[in-house]
Order: structure tokens, then C-alpha cells, then sequence
């Protein structure tokens, strides 16, 4: 599998890179690869160009604020929550779920930015930063931009980075003291992509009862949706019972489709019993266990 001819260059600054995909319709930002190349050489796309990111210092930077807060630069590698026990501290529900994204290799080589853009219906950081609520920022020709998560996953591969933009960084906010975490999916092989996963972050009261929930489904649908009936239902409660329900609920408000991967009832079956997993270890009435 070849790919088809492509001009390649790889810019200093983020101001040369925007400036590359202004003057070449077409062209198609690389960041780590491990998703583009394998497109490229099956001729799913064939830009004329490829701009290459890796020679971009400050998309490469990560800052952890004073207050908690995590920015990462868009080509930050997904290896850094295995190697940094500062940047997994900061966000402990991306530290559970980067484990599960493919293997070493490609954990290595492919970027936070990369998978947010590529933005696959099955992939773990799309529904980490909704469960989070970071921010992503998009730079383009007419300045900079801060989208949401929740509006930044548009559909199937789609995202709300447009035609010559580049996304910069994602931003999470600081990471609460009372907040818990859970994090469940199912694959049919480790490193697979996720038939079905949850990433929720919830937030106790005083009391240890649920003050606010956010529950991230992925691989249900064409993007990462947020189980909001489900999240809603937990406040002022805890234990088993209450993720009982939840699950429940986000089964009956997310369909997902059959492909040759599992059937509808099959990930709906999952939605439920991940979102009781997720929240189970949340809520800590459930042993921290991963499908
Ligand atoms: C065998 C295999 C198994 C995998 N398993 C998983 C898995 O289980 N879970 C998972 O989440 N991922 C998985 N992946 C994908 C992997 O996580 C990739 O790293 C990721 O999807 C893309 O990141 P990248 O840096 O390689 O991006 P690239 O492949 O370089 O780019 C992906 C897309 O995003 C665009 N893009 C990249 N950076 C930017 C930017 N800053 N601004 C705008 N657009 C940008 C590119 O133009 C391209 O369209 C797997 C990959 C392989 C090969």
C-alpha cells in the first residue's frame, strides 16, 4: 500500500503552517501519523501537501497552572500521562483512559491534537475532554478561538476545527478535590478501539453525595455524547443504586447502530453496563476495574 504523491513541508511556527494551508487548498495537517498515514495509504484522501507539525515548538508545550489547571499543547503524545506523574496527578480520568488507546508504539508517536481532530466516534480523548469539560483552542488567519468540548465534536470525523485551522491546545480546568472518576470500555482486544466506553467525573458534596455528573459515552454513536438524563439523576445521591439508575437512563436515551463490530442491542447492553461500571468506581462501590 502506497500512498499517492504529496508535497511535504514541516514549518518553524504556527504562523508559517497557517500560512501554508491558506496558499494550498487541500493540503492536510500531520501530526503524529498513526491515523493520516494509514488513510493516505489506502487512498482514502490524497492531498496535495502535507504540513507537517512536529517542528512547532509551542504546539508541543504544556502548561500546569498554579490552580491545577492542564494546558496541552495539540501535539502533546499520548505517552506523557504514562511517563508524567505530575501531568496524571493533574487529570486522573485522562491517566485512566490513555492506557487503553491502541499500544506503546502509538501511544508514542500519536497526539492528543491528532485524535481530538480525527476525532473517531470510538476514541478515548474526545470523551475524556467532555467528561472534563476542557476547551479546545483553534488557531486560524483571523486569530484564535476557544470551542468548548461539548460543541466541538460536529459528527462522524467532524469537528468544529474548519478549513485552515489548526487546533492548538486543549485546556482542562483544575481538577476538584471532591471529584471522583471512572472509567470502563470494552474492546475485543486490548489496543483495539472501544466497542463501547464511559469516562465520567463526578463531583461530591460535602456529604459524599453526587453535587454534579458528567458522563461521557463513546463508541454509541457518530460522536461522544454526554448521558445527561443519567447525570442529572445522580445529584444528591450515592452508591450502588444510583449508578444502577443511570445506567438505565443512558441506555434509553443514546441508539446505537449495528455495524460489523457489534450489533445495536449488543453497545446498547454496554452502554448500560459501562455507565453502572464507570460510575461504580466513581462512587466507590464497584472495584476500579477496566473491561
Ligand atoms: C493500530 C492502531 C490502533 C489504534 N487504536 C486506537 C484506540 O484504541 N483509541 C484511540 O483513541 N486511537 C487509536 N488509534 C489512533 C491513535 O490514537 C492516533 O494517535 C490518533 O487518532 C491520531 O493522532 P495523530 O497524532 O497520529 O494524528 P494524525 O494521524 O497525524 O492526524 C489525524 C487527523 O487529524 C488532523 N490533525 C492532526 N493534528 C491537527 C491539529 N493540531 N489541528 C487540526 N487538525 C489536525 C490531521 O490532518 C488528520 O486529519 C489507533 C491507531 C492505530 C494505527
Amino acid at each position: 500500500m502506497r500512498p499517492a504523491a504529496f508535497d511535504y513541508r514541516a514549518p518553524a511556527t504556527l504562523g508559517e503552517a497557517l500560512a501554508l494551508l491558506a496558499a494550498h487548498p487541500g493540503a492536510k495537517l500531520l501530526a503524529g501519523g498513526q491515523s493520516l498515514v494509514p488513510v493516505l495509504n489506502l487512498r482514502l484522501a490524497a492531498p496535495p501537501l502535507l504540513v507537517d507539525l512536529r517542528r512547532i515548538p509551542e504546539l508541543a508545550r504544556s502548561v500546569l497552572e498554579h490552580d491545577g489547571a492542564l494546558t496541552l499543547g495539540a501535539m502533546t503524545r499520548h505517552r506523557v500521562f504514562e511517563r508524567d506523574a505530575r501531568v496524571r496527578a493533574a487529570q486522573p480520568l485522562a491517566a485512566a483512559a490513555v492506557p487503553h488507546i491502541a499500544h506503546v508504539a502509538i501511544r508514542n508517536r500519536g497526539t492528543i491534537g491528532g485524535s481530538l481532530c480525527h476525532a473517531d466516534p470510538a476514541a478515548e480523548w474526545p470523551a475524556v475532554t467532555l467528561a472534563c469539560d476542557a476547551a479546545m483552542t483553534i488557531a486560524g488567519s483571523a486569530g484564535t478561538r476557544t470551542v468548548d468540548a461539548a460543541d466541538f465534536f460536529t459528527g462522524l470525523f467532524e469537528t468544529a476545527v474548519g478549513t485552515g485551522e489548526i487546533l492548538t491546545a486543549v485546556r482542562f480546568p483544575a481538577w476538584p478535590a471532591r471529584r471522583r472518576h471512572g472509567f470502563a470500555e470494552v474492546a475485543r482486544r486490548h489496543g483495539d478501539f472501544a466497542l463501547v466506553g464511559v469516562a465520567a467525573a463526578v463531583d461530591l458534596d460535602e456529604r459524599g453525595a453526587v453535587a454534579l455528573a458528567r458522563i461521557a459515552v463513546f463508541g454509541a454513536a457518530d460522536a461522544p455524547v454526554l448521558a445527561q438524563e443519567a447525570a442529572q439523576a445522580l445529584v444528591g445521591r450515592r452508591g450502588e443504586g444510583a449508578a444502577r439508575e443511570a445506567g438505565r437512563l443512558a441506555r434509553a436515551r443514546i441508539a446505537p447502530r449495528s455495524d460489523h463490530h457489534a450489533s445495536a442491542e449488543y453497545r446498547s447492553e454496554l452502554v448500560e453496563v459501562l455507565v453502572r461500571r464507570a460510575l461504580g468506581q466513581a462512587l466507590g462501590v464497584a472495584p476500579a476495574k477496566a473491561a
